[in-house]
């Protein structure tokens, strides 16, 4: 299965299937990715143990020099402290301009990883290779970034990767938990773009959910060719791509508010897609008769995921992580919401009482 990320010049192919690893040194012999060109791999400490010693050996075998370093898992690696360290091994290991990074693991590896790709010598190519299933968001589409204690993803920049290579068969080696939060960005791809495709995921969840192929293959295609044309419509996010951050403004608050503990992505962006459609709702963005809070909780619950907003979380507490949010205009907050399933719309004045009254009712969700 291929499909390509269309930016001219920066275009590059997102590969996806079962055993996809043992192609890697021809894939990026294929990219123009050369042995003289050393490589530096970036994983986790539960990614690196499952797969790194393969990856390595393929690429040694092919010819290719790779170093490598791995971090804590977890979102709290996503920060200054770990580019300087992630940093620090690259000039150790005497990496020039010509090196190229990989990033083995998820959408925490990856964003980190581009990261470090994109500032080191004011930028190296990089590739991902993600092992979650939210990953088939994150490594789609070039945004690469660290938090700050104050925000989610603010030190950043645009940075396309020059291959995505997925191999399906990593996903085995995944949590529960870790499933369920990934098929969270696969719904919301279902839910701003296409109400077939979001049916399809309601229909289809139990074989979803144990991973069957060809279902999985299918929707990870799915979600990623929608995540690969808006994209290629809007790479640096001037109006399209915003539909990205469905449940992201209040997702992001809640994990900043939760200093990347407690809640993980997926779950964060679960509730914030609730809250996105109650506030729809609240505000006659949708119509009664489609029931889209309604249908968009259930189907959020078919995935394990959670709908209700802890009480833990004080309002003013959201409220003032939201201001900090990047995408707020002029101090006002800027929300992506849904108008019916498969369909959004960017709304940028709403009231602060509408958001608060919405806030009290997903407390009350069941
Ligand atoms: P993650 O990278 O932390 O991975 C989740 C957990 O699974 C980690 O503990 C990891 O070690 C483990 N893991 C990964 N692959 C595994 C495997 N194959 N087998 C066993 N364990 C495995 O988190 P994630 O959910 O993949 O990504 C979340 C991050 O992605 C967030 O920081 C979010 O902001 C970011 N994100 C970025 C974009 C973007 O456009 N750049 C889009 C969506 C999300
Ligand atoms: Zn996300």
């Amino acid at each position: 299965n291929q499909l390509t990320v269309d930016l001219g010049e920066r275009s590059y192919p997102i590969l996806i299937g079962k055993g996809l690893l043992r192609q890697l040194p021809q894939q990026l012999a294929a990219r123009g990715i050369e042995p003289r060109q050393t490589l530096f791999i970036v994983s986790d400490e539960h990614v690196a143990p499952l797969y790194l010693e393969q990856v390595v050996n393929g690429l040694e075998q092919a010819g290719y020099r790779c170093g490598y370093h791995i971090v804590p898992a977890g979102e709290q690696v996503k920060s200054l402290a770990y580019l300087e360290e992630i940093t620090g091994k690259a000039l150790e290991i005497g990496l020039d301009r010509n090196s190229v990074f990989l990033a083995l693991g998820g959408g925490v590896i990856g964003d980190l990883t581009g990261f470090c790709a994109a500032a080191y010598m004011r930028g190296v190519p990089f590739v991902q290779i993600p092992t979650t299933l939210l990953a088939h968001d994150s490594s789609v589409g070039g945004k690469v970034a660290v938090n700050h204690p104050l925000g989610k993803n603010i030190i950043g920049a645009f940075h396309q990767p020059s291959l995505v290579l997925y191999d399906t068969e990593t996903l085995t080696t995944l949590p529960k938990r870790e499933i369920y939060a990934g098929f969270a960005e696969v719904l919301k791809h279902g839910l701003i773009w296409s109400e077939s495709f979001t049916n399809w995921l309601s229909d289809n969840a139990s074989s979803l959910l144990s991973l069957e192929s060809p279902f999985i293959e299918e929707a990870i295609q799915q979600g990623c060719a929608i995540k690969a044309e808006v994209v290629s419509n809007d790479e640096r996010e001037q109006g399209l791509r915003a539909i990205l951050n469905l449940g992201h403004t209040f997702g992001h608050a809640l994990e900043a508010i939760s200093s990347y503990g407690g809640l993980i992505h997926g779950e964060a962006i679960s509730i914030g897609m609730v809250a996105a459609a109650l506030l729809a709702e609240r505000i006659g963005l949708t119509k009664a008769e489609d029931r889209v809070a309604e249908r968009t909780i259930s189907l959020l619950k078919q995935y394990h995921l959670p709908v209700q907003l802890p009480s833990a979380f004080a309002i003013d507490d959201i409220l003032a992580a939201m201001r900090h949010d990047k995408k707020g205009k002029d101090g006002k907050f800027v929300f992506v919401l849904p108008t019916a399933i498969g369909a959004v719309e960017i709304v940028e004045n709403v009231d602060e009482a509408d958001i608060i009254e919405t806030l009290k009712i997903c407390k009350e969700v069941e």
